[in-house]
């Protein structure tokens, strides 16, 4: 088994481990939530300070054009393009997830209105993340004109999901609660031998994971900013919609800042050519700014080198939890296979919400999801091998001395 000491071993050869300087992370703090909410960039305070002080204080509106505000949400989209198999200008950073999710879904079932009218079935998963199925609930609704969803339970169903009548199959890649990743090549061929349009969330995956939209040939992609990519809370979202889509289809919220020419104040709209349709009104900037930040830290490594520590960080951490946490009934709920896995591990246990609530109480941070879902999420920036040796032995002490048991642990706050 693994000792402490070889866990100083690892980090001691480990050729990403002088990136964790890029980070501002708290003193006395394992953090292992980064696939909810990554941590500040080193670089985010500065620019929030360039940013508020001389592009807003001193530029003003000047600098919608001298510092390029409004070219960010393209400029953005570039430079995170590699991280997912994209090419220039095919993302913009723009909006949420959830409302690039209303515009992407929209112009696939407008795309497929027109080639295969028949075709008017969204198919998902049941255990999608929710925002995910209720966009397009919301949408279907709005349609009102026959539209539905199909869940299915389990991925081995999806292939019998995928009718004549399936317009657009919407999967998430990797599963916010299991951490299963899709085969995203092998479903999107699938999905479109079959007729439908293939729709991935990068939510788990972007700058977690390798991703190559190209090729796997997907049709649209959404994913957010402010969880393995360390955007900041509540940062924009980017769309991504592969070029042969992009002039031949339209989206609903067609605001200004998706206009041919904004600045023409024209009375009717017409869409701009390429991604630029997909952006609807005026960003937040101060946050918007931020993102570039955790995106130049990725400009210094590759997805393949971060995917190799980041197997290695969630593989050591089964290992110590299988070996030293095994009397006390934990449930390993995400796939062992590589293949199979995204950058996350999360086990089931009755007591999971007090269990991470005494854990965050010694500074070892993961999450909780019902039911019954512990989360720990692997980011391998800024994560080292003790790191994990440490948590898992808070974890083996909270679990023995039954900590978890002080009444403050149960107490639930609105956001788990
Ligand atoms: C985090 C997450 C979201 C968040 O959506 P927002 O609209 O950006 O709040 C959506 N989908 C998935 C799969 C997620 O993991």
């Amino acid at each position: 088994m693994t000792t402490r000491d070889d866990a100083l071993a690892l980090d001691s050869t480990d050729p990403l481990a002088p990136l964790r300087d890029q980070f501002a992370l708290p003193a006395q703090t394992i953090y292992l939530d980064g696939n909810s909410l990554g941590v500040p960039p080193a670089a985010a305070a500065q620019r929030a300070q360039v940013v508020i002080a001389a592009e807003w204080g001193e530029g003003l509106i000047r600098s919608w054009n001298n510092a390029g505000w409004f070219a960010l949400p393209r400029r953005l989209g570039n430079k995170l393009a590699p991280l997912i198999g994209a090419a220039a200008d095919e993302v913009v950073v723009t909006d949420t997830i959830s409302v690039n999710l209303f515009k992407l879904l929209s112009a696939g079932l407008r795309l497929q209105h027109e080639r295969a009218p028949q075709r008017r079935v969204i198919v998902s998963e049941r255990a999608n993340f929710p925002t995910d199925l209720y966009i397009a609930q919301g949408l279907i609704e709005q349609l009102d004109r026959g539209y539905t969803l199909r869940l299915v339970d389990d991925p081995a169903e999806l292939a019998q999901a995928i009718d004549d009548t399936a317009a657009l199959v919407m999967l998430t890649h990797v599963n916010y609660r299991t951490g299963y990743m899709h085969d995203m090549a092998a479903l999107t061929q699938m999905i479109q031998q079959k007729g439908a349009l293939a729709l991935w969330d990068l939510a788990h995956s972007a700058g977690a994971v390798p991703v190559d939209l190209n090729q796997a040939n997907a049709d649209y992609a959404v994913g957010c900013t402010y969880k393995y990519l360390n955007g900041g809370p509540g940062s924009p979202a980017f769309a991504w919609v592969a070029r042969r889509h992009q002039d031949r289809c339209t989206q609903p919220l067609s605001g200004w800042w998706g206009h041919r020419a904004p600045f023409e104040m024209q009375p009717d709209y017409q869409p701009g050519h390429g991604i630029g349709r997909f952006l609807c009104g005026t960003q937040p900037i101060v946050s918007m700014a931020l993102v570039e930040c955790g995106l130049d830290v990725f400009l210094q490594t590759d997805m393949a080198a971060l995917r190799r520590k980041s197997l290695a960080l969630a593989d050591l951490f089964i290992e110590q939890v299988q070996t030293r946490c095994a009397a006390y009934g934990l449930n390993l709920i995400t796939p062992l296979d590589h293949a199979q896995r995204g950058s996350q591990v999360s086990f089931e246990h009755p007591q999971g919400y007090a269990l991470i609530q005494a854990l965050s109480a010694r500074g070892v941070i993961g999450d909780y999801r019902e039911p019954h879902v512990m989360r720990f999420g692997f980011t391998p920036l800024y994560t080292r091998f003790v790191d994990v040796w440490d948590a898992v032995a808070a974890l083996e002490d909270v679990l023995a001395t039954e900590a978890w048991r002080a009444p403050a642990f149960a107490a639930r706050g609105s956001v788990t």
